[in-house]
């Protein structure tokens, strides 16, 4: 089974994007097929994964509106394991015109149950996954990247998944907004998807060395328990260097605080998707 996740939360600059593709890319390491969605108009999941502008004309925004399949806007990157549908800014403007469309919650959920339809289609038609053209391919996990706001496009993104993880930046006031965000998800899952679940909240940008940001580990702890992951993210500037190059951390510098972080983070991402799959 395809497990989909939204990275999602509210605020920018948390680390939803970096955690995204760090994640996943730890993932597709690990030997899982991994594609991204990147649902943010600024297209930074995409840049991180090496992706040229030139080569996103065939975006998720074409998708949405129905102007192709999404087969059509999947690019292979140079991570094995790993493809992306990638963005760019002409889906800020899709906010506007989804609203008009039928069922303009489901769109994403729609153009996606559309390819795992595709393909199990063609594994009976084969019955043989080796005869399937190379463009069907069966990920194991599908990572939507969001954009920092509670609109169409991130309703789209909750109502396609199965999960979602909330990076939550170390920091003052870390909590403040993150209620009316679960609220909002608590909406969904009784309305618009009930099988919506959350998959965990990911602490990122931690400074070890600040006693203040232990303090801030040990209040999101008491507030919200066993939702939080161990593996905590470090501040770690190869992180932030490792997008310039259009690269995520991992790849970068696989040896740096932050790279070894995500990778434990991802073990600790399977276990806690198993345990989940079992209840
Ligand atoms: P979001 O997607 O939530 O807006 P990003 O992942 O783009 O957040 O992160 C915001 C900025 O912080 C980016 O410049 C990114 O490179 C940087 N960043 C993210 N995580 C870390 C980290 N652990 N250490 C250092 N810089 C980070
Ligand atoms: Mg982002």
């Amino acid at each position: 089974m395809t497990l989909i996740i939204a990275v999602a939360n509210q605020k920018g600059g948390v680390g939803k994007t970096t955690t995204t593709v760090n994640l996943a890319t730890s993932l597709c390491a690990l030997n899982k097929k991994v594609l991204i969605i990147d649902m943010d108009p600024q297209g930074n999941a995409s840049t991180c994964l090496g992706i040229s502008q030139d080569k996103r004309l065939n975006s998720i925004y074409n998708v949405l509106i129905g102007k192709i399949d999404i087969n059509e806007s999947i690019l292979k990157t140079n991570i094995p394991n790993m493809f992306v549908s990638p963005s760019n800014l002409q889906l800020a403007s899709a906010q506007g015109e989804l609203l008009s469309f039928k069922h303009k919650e489901y769109i994403l959920k729609d153009r996606i149950m559309n390819m795992m339809y595709k393909y199990n289609n063609l594994i009976n038609i084969h019955n043989n996954k080796q005869d399937i053209n190379q463009n069907y391919i069966k990920y194991d996990y599908i990572f939507i990247d969001c954009l920092p706001a509670i609109n169409i496009l991130t309703v789209n993104a909750m109502v396609a998944a199965n999960y979602i993880l909330i990076p939550l930046q170390c920091e003052f006031l870390a909590l403040e907004g993150l209620a009316y965000f679960i609220n909002t998800i608590k909406k969904i899952q009784s309305t618009l998807n009930r099988k919506l679940e959350i998959c965990g909240i990911v602490i990122t940008m931690h400074d070890k060395r600040n006693q203040f940001s232990n303090d801030i580990i040990d209040e999101i702890r008491k507030e919200l328990g066993d939702l939080v992951y161990d593996t905590i993210i470090p501040r770690n500037i190869k992180l932030s260097e490792a997008s310039s190059h259009g690269k995520p951390g991992v790849i970068y510098d696989m040896y740096c605080a932050g790279s070894l972080m995500y990778m434990m983070l991802a073990k600790e991402f399977l276990s806690k998707i198993k345990v989940n799959d079992f209840k």
